[in-house]
């Protein structure tokens, strides 16, 4: 198809204009942005006027658990460690039929496109483990919609026991008995699994991509870290891991490598160019310097960092090193949407509380560049989409600026940031393809899947109220881990209130 953009205002998140506005047209060739001007003629393209639109590249979901998706508006007030115990049981997890899984795709996809969401990575966790048929059922479901999607396969190796300190210390005999019973996977089996996930899913229909994703340093054993690494490396693939997001992580470096997680990923080689870090609030001054060094990237998850209480990024300092910082819902349990343009708004106000030095607050153009480019750039594909450019995958969203969002206008930037929840949305195209209009998915029917997915929650509610009762043993010494963890003292503090006024 080709498509003629006439007489639009375009943020083009390109190095040129950055978010600043401009007027012009948008002439769409297949799967790619031919050329962006003034009077462009179509020559036979489908012409859509774009009086009073305006048009910008799709954002980029960077962090998104679809896991998480069938515990939707489940949880509340619970920190990291004790949420994980009710969301990602230890104990006596089934593994989902594919699909089961593929509904719980969709319904995360269908809400990201709706909401203007046109690239997202998905860190796909199964529990107990993945296997590639869970796997294709992901990916068949991004693929039907149409979206662009990197999906992952998240992987832990190391016992659950050796993922926590002081677990040995405050966990029952019964209970450790219980969880050594079912020893992890081993590197070996990781990377052939990967090896085959790479065969058959990656770099497919020219918008589908497979994710190396270790769950996290404290989590995988230093072998399976850098096999990953150097399997990114050998197929050209994103490498997604997640450090420092509570205090119990930071607390568990020192007490487990003598370092601090980042330190412990520089000393292995694990830290690179594709090193995308989700979270990264407890890191030091010294582990900033050594991200920025590496040229790795970082995904900021504001919205699910409140929810889980796990305290606030160095958002000033980490943008003063020169990290690129992309934006992600995190799973669909801690935010519980997908939706960026709540993230963006989000993430622009949380950085303004944390000090009364006004200008350290993010900008506008600072968070629009974070929903798109430096999105995509954290998964690794920034040649090809988070911009509007000549040469570029045609990912786009049209949006009316006759709603009550851009009424009064003022500052389009602003209006995006802050006015704007993805309903002024007319028009989402990934890859050349309108795939909604006027709120619509085209590829799929919406309501017919929901009305399926839906069938199947009697049974699943029943399973998982078992296993959240059957976790909850872990709780009373997840509790106390957490509070000993919270009461060390490393030197820095990520809450907004200090430790003396905590409990
Ligand atoms: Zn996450």
């Amino acid at each position: 198809m080709r498509y003629l953009i006439k007489d639009a205002t375009i943020v083009a998140m390109d190095s040129a204009h950055g978010a600043e506005p401009f007027g012009g047209d948008i002439l769409v060739e297949g799967d790619r942005i031919q050329e962006i001007g003034d009077n462009l003629s179509g020559g036979g393209a489908e012409t859509i006027d774009g009086r009073a639109k305006l048009v910008m590249p799709g954002l980029t979901n960077a962090h998104v658990h679809s896991w998480e998706a069938m515990y939707k508006g489940r949880y509340d007030n619970l920190p990291l460690e004790l949420w994980m115990l009710l969301c990602y049981p230890i104990l006596g997890a089934v593994p989902l039929p594919p699909r089961l899984i593929y509904l719980r795709t969709m319904i995360v996809g269908m809400e990201c496109l709706k909401t203007g969401v046109t690239n997202v990575l998905d860190d796909v966790i199964e529990m107990p483990g993945q296997d590639l048929d869970q796997l294709e059922a992901t990916f068949q479901a991004y693929d039907d919609l149409g979206i662009r999607a990197n999906v992952s396969g998240h992987i832990i190796n190391r016992p659950f026991s050796e993922t926590i300190p002081f677990t040995d210390e405050l966990l029952p005999d019964e209970l450790k008995a219980k969880v050594s019973a079912a020893p992890p996977p081993s590197t070996k089996f990781f990377v052939e699994l990967a090896e085959e996930a790479v065969s058959r899913f990656h770099n497919k229909k020219g918008r589908l991509r497979y994710v190396i994703a270790p769950s996290g340093p404290q989590r995988c054993t230093d072998d399976m870290l850098i096999a990953a690494y150097e399997l990114a490396d050998k197929h050209d693939m994103a490498y997604h891991i997640h450090i420092l997001e509570s205090k119990i992580q930071a607390v568990t470096g020192h007490e487990f490598y003598g370092k601090t997680l980042i330190g412990h990923m520089n000393a292995l080689g694990a830290l690179g160019p594709r090193t995308a870090i989700a979270h990264s609030i407890w890191v030091t001054d010294e582990d900033i310097r050594m991200i920025a060094d590496a040229g790795s990237t970082i995904v900021h998850n504001a919205i699910s960092n409140q929810k889980l209480s796990v305290g606030i990024m160095p958002y000033r300092k980490i943008m003063d090193a020169g990290i690129p910082i992309g934006l992600g819902s995190d799973g669909i349990s801690t935010n519980d949407t997908p939706r960026i343009f709540d993230v963006m708004k989000a993430a622009a106000l949380l950085h303004k509380v944390s000090t009364p030095d006004y200008p350290q607050g993010p900008s506008a153009s600072e968070i629009l560049r974070a929903g798109t480019i430096n999105g995509a750039r954290t998964a690794m594909i920034d040649g090809d989409t988070g911009s509007l450019e000549a040469g570029k995958k045609a990912d786009l969203i049209i949006l009316d600026m006759k709603t009550l969002n851009f009424t009064p206008l003022n500052d389009v930037r602003n209006h995006l940031v802050y006015c704007e929840n993805g309903s002024s949305i007319e028009k989402v195209m990934v890859n050349g393809e309108i795939v909604v209009e006027g709120n619509r998915l085209k590829r799929v029917d919406e309501a017919a899947l929901l009305e399926e997915l839906r069938g199947h929650l009697p049974e699943f509610k029943k399973q998982h109220e078992q296993l959240e009762a059957l976790n909850s043993a872990f709780r009373p010494a997840f509790e106390e881990i957490h509070k000993r963890c919270c009461g060390r003292d490393l030197g820095i503090n990520r809450f907004s209130r200090p430790p003396s006024e905590w409990y």
